[in-house]
């Protein structure tokens, strides 16, 4: 079984190895930058570190964001190679940018913070209408842990950011800032068609809306509503997860689905829940492997 990551020492990358063990199988970590990808007509082939990969089961895919696109290139490269991938390349790729995600999850008819996305210097107080006026939250649209979400007080304050962001080529959405839920997230981690650990991040310092472990949030565990679960298993789906970290706000009427994050880190979920995360997804990617194998035996 490969898990691709940057590091084995991270917790998430650690925990996955040892419920490999545990179950009597064989972990693969591989560093997803030391993969080259062997291209020429006939069968595509694997070369980690000079050595060909072959026999691997399943690949369970941790692609950190700062190298997406070659991490994307190799969960192709797995897949072109008939192995089965649990997050497909285009599934991931869709959750992270946080714009196709949202355009994917409002089409289903789920809940989401009114967003506008726009390069017009000239509108900007109407798009701020369009989200329900000010305050508004600022994203560049592939941030992550909080990094690049910025909340706007005023006018002129958001004419700065967005002016900013666009000289420096970067683009990004005006959110409704949804006041209610205070600080405060919700994470479930689904896995398969279930969500198998959920916790309610608040953020740590006054003042701070943005609720991330990264930006020292805690984690408190919850037992989800209904309505919160089947949003956050019916968004995976959507994306085509198999495995996702599903972050929602507590809006008035509901779930508000905000983003999906392809791979997910669960050190403050095991901490707050004291649920064996790691083991739910190696028995689910285990399934997962057999049925692709039943797949390919029957076509
Ligand atoms: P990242 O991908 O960087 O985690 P998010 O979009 O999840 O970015 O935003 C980070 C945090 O900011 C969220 O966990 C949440 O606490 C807060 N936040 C984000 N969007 C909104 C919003 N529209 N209204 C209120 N709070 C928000
Ligand atoms: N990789 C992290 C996760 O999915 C980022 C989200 C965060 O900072 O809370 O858990």
């Amino acid at each position: 079984m490969v898990i691709l990551s940057r590091k084995r020492s991270l917790y998430s990358t650690r925990r996955l190895v040892e419920a490999i063990k545990h179950r009597g199988h064989r972990p693969l970590v591989l560093d997803t930058l030391r993969c080259s990808m062997i291209l020429a007509r006939g069968k595509p082939r694997m070369m980690y570190r000079g050595v060909e990969i072959r026999g691997v089961d399943v690949v369970i895919p941790r692609i950190g964001a700062s190298i997406t696109a070659y991490g994307l290139a190799v969960v192709t490269h797995f897949d072109m190679m008939g192995v089965p991938v649990v997050n497909a390349a285009q599934s991931i790729s869709r959750s992270r940018d946080k714009l196709r995600c949202l355009q994917y999850l409002s089409r289903a008819g789920l809940d989401i913070p009114r967003t506008v996305m726009a390069h017009d210097r000239s509108n900007v107080r109407k798009l701020v209408e369009e989200v329900g006026g000010l305050p508004v939250i600022i994203k560049l649209i592939r941030g992550t842990q909080g990094v690049g979400v910025m909340i706007a007080h005023t006018q002129p304050e958001v004419q700065t950011i967005v002016d900013t962001f666009w000289d420096l080529g970067q683009e990004i959405v005006l959110q409704e800032f949804v006041a209610e839920s205070k600080g405060k997230d919700v994470r479930a981690l689904v896995v398969g068609d279930r969500v198998v650990g959920a916790m309610r991040r608040q953020a740590k310092k006054e003042g701070e809306f943005r609720s991330n472990i990264h930006r020292g949030g805690e984690g408190q565990p919850i037992q989800l509503p209904p309505s919160y679960i089947e949003a956050a298993v019916t968004a995976a789906s959507i994306i085509g997860l198999g495995i996702a970290g599903v972050d929602m706000l507590e809006g008035h009427e509901g779930p508000r689905l905000m983003e999906i994050n392809s791979s997910p880190g669960f050190e403050g979920l095991e901490a707050a829940t004291r649920q064996d995360i790691a083991g739910e997804m190696i028995d689910y990617a285990l399934e997962f492997a057999e049925s692709k194998r039943a797949d390919k035996r029957t076509h």
